[in-house]
């Protein structure tokens, strides 16, 4: 067979050399030890956690290593991509404030190993399978799907296995004429991969992340261009992370099956393959089997990423919280640097597990309360300032009405040894300040049980006459103290514990009452700060109010 002559009749309109496009990808100039990786999404309009996951280990050993995080759009099954998907993409990494130092951008490229968007790279691709032809290790397949259909029929009835190997790879050998007749009859037609394997044969993988295997050889004629002259997602991963200098590829595990094709085509292309990293399934309790599943686009809404935004999951916390799913090491580092920036952990592969990452969003949740917590009030405000802008443009408008008074309050209990933890969520800021705006303030006025209406409305009036905005929360207390000894409570609350029998109650129960009246309810932040806050006038409106109700 005159392999030239086929490639040329295959691929006529390919003039570039292998070579010429070797030059346009010269090798990167970076520090001995740097990183190269990359982000290959879909623009399927739909960002999962898993791609985040995945960046996040992308990102970390780039950055930490002075390399670069590249961005490739992988927009080669046209079928399944929507438009603006790379707006989705692009919009939700940098929401989540993963910078890439190059690749593809909204309308266009930055960088000097593009193109980044792999639909418009197909005469690359092209010029290598023009070569692989040439050299005999590829050839054309004219099959119908009807023909591939009843191999696999009879693959299934013989138990063989399926695919496009052996006596089932009918083009594989075909002579010139055979090709030639096929071409003048315009029959649409796939190139493949001569695969010179065998499952009989074992090959030595050193995974980043799943450690030392061995996996089987490929003896399948896999396609590496589709009919309408578009690669697979196998050339494409290896013809572009070579081009583009990828030294590490993280990808979901689902990869592994086909790691021995990868292999196989870098080999065939005379190519060094990079490391690869292949990350574990993110996994969930069911809440209704209470078994392990992987998480599901159908039933999890908090897989798509979209979710976190809307629901107002902080940023940093998000990736705080896959952080201690990537790496197993580093909860125990955050407890002892509970002040570092996130970035100064030291990541690495090896403490990355190899088995399912337990994802659960009660944990999230908790790592979110300590994260708030550990933000100054100005912080706390900018954050949930955007997050309304967004999403609840009536409370927005409140929060940023007066936004000292609004980060006064968002201040309270920050900053100690034991910062306050009272919102996981920027949506639930409003429930955790609301009664501080007289338009949101809507009060339960329900009293400790072992204070009587009449007792409650005198405490409030006689409250109301002493009331001191500039007082301090010990002030304040000194001043319970007093109204609880003047309407028959104690005013130490041991004393209380020691003879019940000779108070109504103790002085908790005489600062509940003026805090229920304040904030409508008896769970509120340092209620003498709060005061500060709120100006006399309204303190004493709120006092009169819940009086009068009484
Ligand atoms: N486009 C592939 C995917 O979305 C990327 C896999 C890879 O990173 O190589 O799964």
């Amino acid at each position: 067979m005159d392999y030239n002559r086929l490639a040329e009749l295959l691929l006529p309109h390919i003039k570039c050399t292998p070579e010429e496009v070797e030059a346009r990808y010269p090798k990167r100039a970076l520090p001995e030890g740097a990183k190269v990786t990359r982000m290959g999404p879909s623009p399927t309009g739909f960002m999962h956690l898993g791609n985040l996951y995945g960046a996040l280990v992308d990102e970390r050993l780039a950055h930490q290593s002075q390399g670069v995080f590249y961005l490739r759009i992988e927009d080669t099954d046209k079928k399944r991509e929507v438009e603006g998907g790379v707006q989705t993409i692009l919009e939700a990494f940098s929401a989540f404030g993963l910078p890439f130092d190059e690749g593809a951008t909204l309308d266009g490229d930055k960088g000097a190993y593009g193109p980044y968007r792999q639909s418009q790279r197909a005469e690359i691709y092209q010029v290598f399978v023009k070569e692989l032809l040439r050299r005999g290790m590829a050839y054309p397949c004219f099959c119908t799907e009807d023909e591939l259909a009843a191999a696999h029929r009879q693959q299934e009835e013989s138990k063989e296995n399926f695919g496009y190997y052996g006596k089932y790879a009918v083009w594989r050998d075909r002579p010139m004429e055979d090709i030639e007749a096929a071409l003048r009859q315009g029959t649409p037609y796939v190139i493949r991969f001569r695969s010179e394997g065998s499952i009989a044969n074992k090959i030595k993988h050193d995974d980043l992340v799943k450690g030392k295997m061995e996996v089987t050889e490929n003896d399948q004629d896999v396609v590496i261009l589709k009919s309408d002259g578009i690669p697979t997602y196998h050339f494409a991963h290896v013809v572009d992370d070579h081009l583009m200098g990828t030294t590490v590829v993280v990808r979901g595990e689902e990869w592994l099956a086909t790691l021995p094709v990868h292999l196989q085509l870098f080999r065939a292309l005379g190519w060094k393959p990079p490391k690869y990293a292949h990350t574990a399934q993110l996994m969930k309790i069911d809440p209704e089997t209470g078994g392990k599943r992987k998480l599901s686009k159908r039933k999890d809404p908090e897989l798509a990423l979209s979710f976190y935004a809307k629901e107002g999951y902080p940023v940093p916390a998000v990736l705080e919280y896959l952080m201690t799913l990537l790496n197993s090491n580093f909860e125990e580092w955050r407890r002892a640097n509970p002040d570092l920036p996130l970035n100064d952990f030291p990541f690495s592969t090896k403490k990355m597990s190899g088995s399912g990452a337990l994802f659960d969003i009660e944990k999230l949740r908790d790592v979110s309360k300590n994260v708030i917590s550990r933000m100054d009030a100005d912080t706390v405000y900018n954050y949930i300032a955007a997050w309304s802008a967004d999403n609840d443009p009536q409370f927005h408008a409140l929060l940023t009405r007066d936004p000292a008074a609004s980060k006064a309050y968002l201040a309270i209990g920050r900053g100690g040894k034991k910062p306050r933890k009272d919102i996981a969520l920027w949506s639930e800021a409003k429930g955790y300040m609301d009664f501080m705006f007289d338009e949101l303030f809507a009060p339960d006025y329900t009293m400790p049980e072992r204070v009587s209406a009449e007792d409650a409305k005198g405490i409030l009036t006689a409250f109301a006459a002493v009331f001191d905005e500039n007082d301090t929360p010990d002030g304040f207390f000194a001043r319970m103290q007093q109204l609880a000894e003047q309407f028959g409570y104690a005013a130490d609350t041991k004393a209380y514990k020691a003879a019940p029998e000779q108070y109504k109650g103790a002085v908790g129960d005489v600062s509940m009452v003026v805090r229920v009246a304040i904030a409508g309810r008896q769970n509120a932040p340092d209620l003498q700060t709060v005061m500060g806050i709120m100006g006399r006038e309204k303190v004493l409106e709120r006092l009169e109010k819940c009086a009068d109700t009484l």
